[in-house]
């Protein structure tokens, strides 16, 4: 019989610290759901004493998420458990996830505490964390550099006080597999209560290791795997979710595991993450790469051609990934929209399937043939539009060879139509002045990139924006077949997205002030 191992998926939490990986609340919440219907065990939602943006992501994806235990991160102090705990009371299965450092190196230069001191702490957290919750896990920052005596003595320390999970990360992705897996096998043997817990890896990527490592922690007994979709997070990342999850399904045999995770969600949830972040996996990244499907050399083409398991080891549709056939058309209805977004995994509400219906008739005039990826960017694009402050109107732009490159804008807010023109280098970087004119919100732009959905000279070509606003970074995201408008939504995406930021804080200040008065 195969053993279950549980999947923490920290996306949220660590994978979202990372630089270039921030969301809005709105985003966290979808990518929430998305995480829920992939089926992981644990959400790690985030870390709520941080700012109060976190805390109010944490209690929203309490209170919407009901398929698996949510998770927020407190350090080892009673005001960080409190202020958790204060985020996921609305949670169907809360957890409090509180940590330490237990290596002698964060004692003396992090911490300037001796080990009875974070002995102590430990203690006094787990036992607070259990007066609030059942579920409450433990993790020994800096596990693996710490001194096994010294961590088996603390796990002892929190089980008695009802630590349910006891975490042990390769903080600082410096552990190779043997050694890894040598020291869970040693927590295990020598913890005297360590039955009554269940014990986790979570292994940074430092040395592209990180996948390796947690393998080699659940071949040591371990039965919670820490990671992140697409593998993000601090440095070179976390574990990433999509590669342990296909080696322990593809290699099921060997190693005798499960997870509840549904592969069919895959490709759909790590896309789902790149159009929210703007951040690309390489092209040959394992498992949802572009290129982790793709048998170019002719060897191997002849191979597959003759069948599959040549050289494929996994399938496409394994992950969720559907060939891309044409289906609809400028004559499709409405109807046989719904119907090809249904089959494809997105239930629309009605203003949903408007927005897209919208977008749809108008790509398909333009273009002759409409592929599911083109559905899925369409999709993506309305949806996350719907409720912007500003949408784009009219757009005309002039350029060419010796002539001034000039864009005149039109953008919506509200009822309103509010207009203006602006010069530029480029008729693009023009659209993006009169936008900011419009707005009165100025963006220094760090990133832009084009890439084509589909293929043919008429493909969709998907735009990302990163732009710095108010010292904070936002991205923003397009899906068009012109992509001068591609450019232009893209950036105004990113202006909603720090509008919205904008008005959070402000709201933020005057509660402060509100409480402060009372
Ligand atoms: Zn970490």
């Amino acid at each position: 019989m195969s053993q279950k191992i549980f999947v923490f998926d920290t996306t949220l939490r660590d994978g979202e610290q990372s630089p270039g990986c921030s969301m809005n609340f709105e985003e966290k919440i979808r990518m929430a759901r998305q995480l829920e219907r992939l089926q992981v065990d644990v959400i790690e939602a985030g870390f709520p004493i941080a700012s109060d943006g976190d805390f109010e992501s944490v209690r929203e994806i309490a209170k919407q998420v009901k398929g698996c235990s949510v998770a927020a991160l407190s350090r080892a102090t009673i005001a960080d458990i409190d202020r958790a705990w204060e985020a996921l009371k609305p949670a169907s299965k809360p957890r409090i996830h509180t940590f330490i450092a237990t290596s002698d190196i964060h004692l003396k230069y992090k911490l300037r505490k001796t080990r009875e001191q974070v002995l102590d702490d430990a203690v006094k957290a787990v036992r607070r964390a259990k007066s609030y919750c059942e579920e409450v896990e433990f993790s020994c920052e800096d596990g693996s550099r710490s001194d096994i005596g010294y961590l088996c003595q603390i796990l002892e320390a929190v089980i008695a006080e009802g630590a349910t999970v006891v975490n042990i990360p390769d903080t600082v992705g410096y552990s190779i597999p043997d050694e890894y897996g040598k020291i869970i096998r040693t927590l295990i043997e020598r913890v005297p209560n360590i039955s009554k817990t269940t014990v986790s890896v979570h292994c940074h990527d430092d040395l592209g290791l990180a996948v390796a490592n947690s393998l080699a922690g659940i071949a040591n007994g371990a039965r919670q795997v820490e990671c992140t979709i697409n593998g993000i997070g601090e440095r070179a990342g976390n574990a990433s979710l999509e590669e342990i999850a296909m080696a322990i399904k593809t290699r099921h045999e060997k190693l005798g595991f499960e997870t509840n995770v549904n592969p069919e969600e895959i490709y759909k949830t790590s896309r789902l993450l790149t159009t929210l972040t703007g951040m690309h996996v390489q092209r040959n990244k394992a498992v949802v790469g572009e290129n982790a499907f793709a048998h170019e050399a002719g060897i191997h083409q002849d191979g597959v051609l003759k069948n599959p398991l040549t050289y494929e080891i996994m399938t496409p549709q394994s992950i969720g990934i559907k060939h891309s056939t044409l289906v609809l058309g400028k004559h499709s209805g409405r109807h046989a929209l719904k119907q090809r977004y249904s089959e494809l995994g997105y239930e629309l509400s009605t203003e949903e399937l408007d927005a897209a219906y919208k977008l749809f008739t108008k790509i398909a005039d333009e273009k002759k043939e409409v592929f599911d990826d083109d559905l899925i960017a369409i999709l993506e694009d309305e949806v996350s539009s719907m409720s912007s402050l500003y949408t784009l109107e009219n757009l005309q732009v002039t350029s060419g060879l010796n002539v001034v490159p000039t864009a005149m804008v039109g953008l919506k807010r509200n009822d309103e139509i509010l207009q203006d023109s602006a010069t530029g280098d480029g008729p693009v970087d023009a659209a993006y002045r009169a936008i900011e004119r419009i707005t009165g919100i100025s963006g220094q732009l760090l990133d832009y990139s084009i890439k084509s959905v589909s293929w043919g000279h008429d493909a969709i070509g998907e735009v990302f924006v990163k732009i710095a606003i108010d010292g904070y970074v936002f991205n923003g995201r397009s899906a068009s077949t012109d992509v001068i408008t591609g450019s232009v939504k893209a950036y105004l995406n990113a202006i909603n997205h720090a509008s919205t930021a904008r008005f959070r804080r402000q709201q933020n200040a005057e509660a402060k002030a509100e409480s402060a008065a009372v």
